[in-house]
């Protein structure tokens, strides 16, 4: 993410992000939001939702890492230790639910969210990549690292690859197989 937003986020959430500068022996947040910029605005409201919790319970939660994996957001923390509460072991528990729920719906928000510019998106993906993108910004993807001019509508890209796969088998030369990293099939 770019340095602007990224700084936003930690001036307004100072609690969350109090590690972002932390070393690395402490936390993964030191590098940073490990994602483009279009997830920001969801990331912010999951942050807004958070504070809210830490206000109305006294539950606060510092963020330990922010990436993509696997075409979709992934957002680790871990409890404030300078954060009070005075609620019973059960109650507790619950506030730890709801705040796993608001982490949950961000992550499974982003799978529906373009990485690159925040528009609708899906999941695409090329060769061991996965991208969650529009399909314009994944048409600039293709362009630029793959140097493939894919249709300019949608609606035209199944042709599109349904030729290139005929051209390929045609050519006697194996399209590239999708293999699907070990790791993906973690839930
Ligand atoms: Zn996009």
């Amino acid at each position: 993410m770019r340095e602007e937003l990224d700084k936003k986020l930690c001036e307004k959430y100072p609690d969350i992000f109090r590690d972002r500068n932390a070393p690395m022996t402490r936390t993964a947040m030191c590098w940073g939001f490990s994602h483009n910029d279009g997830w920001f605005t969801i990331l912010d409201e999951t942050c807004a939702k958070l504070m809210m919790i830490k206000k109305l319970t006294g539950v606060g939660v510092v963020a330990t890492q922010v990436k993509e994996k696997f075409g979709t957001a992934r957002f680790y923390i871990m409890g404030d230790e300078q954060s009070q509460s005075t609620f019973s072991e059960d109650d507790a528990k619950i506030i730890g639910g709801i705040i796993r729920d608001i982490i949950d719906y961000f992550e499974s928000r982003s799978a529906g969210t373009c990485e690159d510019c925040g528009q609708w998106g899906s999941l695409r993906i090329w060769g061991n990549w996965y991208y969650t993108r529009c399909y314009q910004c994944w048409r600039k993807i293709m362009k630029d690292q793959y140097r493939l001019d894919i249709p300019e509508k949608e609606s035209d890209y199944e042709d599109w690859e349904n030729k290139r796969l005929n051209e390929l088998t045609a050519n006697n030369d194996k399209p590239a197989g999708v293999t699907v990293p070990e790791e993906a099939s973690e839930v």
